[in-house]
Parts: structure tokens; sequence; C-alpha cells
């Protein structure tokens, strides 16, 4: 039921008004008669799975706080500053206009782990929601202020003088999602000059879909060149996440972001590690090395770089779709303190956003993938292991190489497809290619004479640009 990031699916046909109350009833069941804070974000279909969530919450004896519309990480801090007993965020974050989702946060605001997903799905499938007598059927408050907290408490985390006296020109494509609650707001208090774009609440996402990819970011580019912005900032759907497009309008993808962040922390914060998706850059490791740091791999997905972090006691945490987790603050991605530490980055620096980003190694991708029945994955995985071990891999998700030349490569099995799929990084694109052939070939032996059934190009380039 759960996916990577909570449950979603479209409105009336998955997500139907009877199954988001049994959902919330096993939450509910779940947090045991606790107070439980709900917020939304924009979409047009947030009434009616608000009112589900609350019925099935109240139904199992929680108290509801509903904190109305908001940022995904807003609602995650205010409920842990507020000590609530645990919340749900009703969103699907960079998904369609008619997509819709639940996501289920722990008490610090965490969403919740996969063994605790299991639980709740335990009690939805077999029916075991404990229902409390009428006495005890909880009540629902309405919790005004949480935008207002959220802000300071980003505020307080940066040098708001430094920043203050630069006098920034963003521009913010908000995506007609909630960033705009936030966002320009902040940006106003820390001095900046702010130009706004799809900055209107509409669940319809009118100015363009919610999910921040190059190919959608023509007029915020366009508007950075046309203004003399010092940047441009583009939020997905609930605001956790940014893509920056720099001062001469080009995008900077995520990991190249998150790894500008890590220089300056850890030059700050010497000794300390990040966390990182085995699906990021070889940058994020360029970076650590310098700093004589280490990074911790983790599998792909935001909800374990949070745990991933809560269990090491790191405190920066990144991804390559532009999800960054400043621990201080809390250890989940969070776009509004993501641009807040970019602009204390060029504050403290004085220098352009892409000169900033152009000191950092630049890499050329090459992605592959051959078929492989899903019977075959795991022995396939078992052999290749084998075959490597003297390169010492990171085996976390799939198997990560890294050669002295400074290029790497990714091979995993897909969770979705009958696939195995190549992400190689080097300095030169012929070197990637390279590679990309190489561990096709050899993956291929160890899958037999399987030919690939897809339709889609076996092979793609890419220069900078996520893998
Ligand atoms: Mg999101």
């Amino acid at each position: 039921m759960f996916g990577t990031n909570g449950i979603r699916g479209v409105v009336n046909r998955d997500f139907k008004p009877e199954f988001t109350t049994k959902v919330a009833e096993a939450i509910g069941t779940f947090f045991e008669q606790s107070e439980i804070i709900i917020g939304c974000d924009g979409r047009s279909s947030n009434v009616m799975l608000k009112s589900g969530v609350t019925s099935g919450l109240v139904a199992t004896g929680c108290s509801v706080y509903d904190a109305g519309l908001a940022p995904t990480p807003c609602i995650q801090y205010a409920a842990r500053s507020h000590r609530f007993g645990g919340g749900v965020m009703i969103t699907a974050s960079h998904n369609p206009a008619e997509y819709n989702g639940i996501k289920v946060l722990g008490k610090d605001g965490v969403e919740v782990s996969r063994r605790e997903e299991i639980k709740i799905e335990n009690t939805f499938f077999r029916n075991k929601a404990d229902r409390v007598e009428w006495q005890k059927v909880g009540r629902r408050s309405i919790l005004d202020g949480v935008l207002e907290d959220y802000m300071d408490a980003i505020i307080g985390h940066v040098r708001v003088n430094d920043i203050r006296k630069r006098r920034f020109h963003v521009v913010l494509d908000s995506a007609n999602g909630v960033a705009s609650l936030v966002s320009p707001r902040m940006l106003r208090e820390l001095g900046c000059r702010v130009t706004s774009l799809n900055a209107d609440l509409s669940g319809e996402f009118p100015g363009r879909t919610p999910e921040p990819r190059p190919e959608n970011l023509s007029d915020l580019r366009k508007t950075v060149r046309m203004t003399g912005a010092h940047f441009g900032v583009a939020f997905d759907g609930d605001a956790d996440r940014t893509i920056f497009v720099d001062e001469t309008g080009e995008v900077q993808w995520g990991d190249r972001t998150f790894a500008l962040i890590e220089d300056h922390f850890l030059a700050g914060n010497p000794g300390e590690k990040v966390v990182t998706p085995v699906s990021s850059s070889q940058v994020v490791r360029d970076v650590a090395e310098k700093h004589e740091s280490n990074v911790i791999w983790t599998k792909v997905g935001s909800t374990i770089v949070s745990h991933t972090m809560k269990k090491t006691r790191t405190k920066l945490g990144g991804e390559e779709n532009g999800g960054v987790f400043y621990g201080p603050h809390q250890p989940v991605r969070d776009g509004a303190m993501t641009i807040a530490l970019i602009l204390e980055i060029m504050a403290r620096s004085n220098r352009k956003l892409s000169k900033l980003l152009n000191d950092l190694p630049r890499y050329y991708i090459k992605k592959g993938k051959i078929h492989c029945p899903n019977a075959q994955k795991d022995l396939v995985l078992e052999r290749l292991n084998d075959s490597v071990k003297q390169l010492e891999p990171e085996t976390v998700d799939g198997v990560k190489l890294w050669f002295s030349d400074g290029s790497s490569i990714l091979i995993r099995p897909s969770g979705t497809e009958p696939v195995y799929r190549f992400y190689a990084e080097a300095r030169t694109i012929e070197k990637a290619s390279r590679l990309i052939t190489l561990y096709k070939r050899k993956l291929q032996a160890f899958v037999g004479s399987t030919r690939s059934e897809s339709k889609e190009p076996e092979e793609t380039t890419i220069e900078n640009l996520p893998m």
C-alpha cells in the first residue's frame, strides 16, 4: 500500500472516500489515541481526503489538529515543535493534479519507517482498527500559526544580517503549490527582492506540472535572465524539493546544489559525514574526500535518508532530485531551508551561483539497461557481487563501483520492470560509454542469452543532468 513516500493514487479511482477513512482508521490505531496534526498541499481533492482522514482518526480516539494548507516540511516541523503524537500530511508531492496521497509522520516529523508502515498495513488489511466507544471519539481543532513558526525557525539557522546586506533578487516558481505560502515572505524577511511565478494556489497546477524538471522550467530560466536576478528556484508541489537556476539561466541539478551545501557544511563542521542515496553523483563523494570526510550511501528514498541520518547522528543529507536534509533544522528535506542555506553561502562567499557551482567537478553521465527476468535478478546480483569483490563495491542498493580515474558506475535491478539499469559517470563521454558497454556485457553473460524486449532506447547520454 505504501510507496516510496506514503500512499499515492488517482482520486476517486485509487483514493475513494471509504478507502481514505479506512486507511486513517489504521493510522489512528497505530497512534493509539494521541494528538495528531494534519495539513495539506493545495490540491483540489484535499477537502475530500482531509474529511476522510479526520473521520478515521477521530473514530479511533485520536484528536486532530488541523493546520490547514502548508508545505510538507512545515507540518513536519510543527509535529515535532508542538510535541504531537504524530502527523498526517495530505499531498501527492510532485505527481500530476489528478493524484493525491497521505504521508504518515512520526512524532519527530519524519515519515514513519517501513516497519511502522507494515504495522499500519496489517491493521488495514486484517480489518483490525480499534474503533473507540462514542464517549472517546476524538475532537478536531484548528491550529494556527504553523507557517510563521516554521519560517522563523529557518531564519534562525542562517546569518540574517550577512544575507540582508546583499539585497539578493530571487525568482521563485512555486508551481501553484504551497511553497508560495512561506518562501516569498521568508525571502523578504531576508532582505531579498522577490519575483514570483505561479504563485497563486491552484489544485490544477495551471502554470506547470508540479515536478521541477528542466523541460518545465523555461519560464523560470527566461525570467531569471530577463530580470538579471541572482538566481531562480523551482519547487515541487509540496515544497520539500527545490531545483535552482543560476544567474545565467542554467538549470543546476539537485546533487550539484547539494554538493555546494555539503562543501560549506563540511568546511565549518570538520569530522561530520553526509548521507545520500547511491543514485547521487560522484560529485558528492568528491566534496567529502576534499574535506577528508565520508559519505554514508543509502537505498534510494527520502525516508531512508532521514532514518539513516537519525540512526547515524548525521547532520546533512541530500538527493539528486533536489532534496536537502539539514539536520540542525530537521532531518527531512526542506525546500525553504535549502534556499536559506544557498543565500548564506552566496552572501559569505560574495560569488555568483554559477561560479560557485561550476567550481565543482563536472561529469558526463551515460545510462543503459538490459532485459533480465524478475526471477533471475537476485542470482544475477549475487554473481555480479562475486565478480567485483576486489573493487570494494557499495552494495546497499544494487552495486556501485568507483574507479581510480574518478569514474563510477551504478548497476541496479529495476523495482518495477524486468530490467537491470546502468548509470555511469566519468570525466569523458568515451569513458562513461566504455563502462556501460563493459558492464552490460558482463551482466548479459550472467543473465544468459536473454534479449531486451523494451521499446525504450537502451542507451542515453546526458551531460551534467540527473542520473
Ligand atoms: Mg515533494
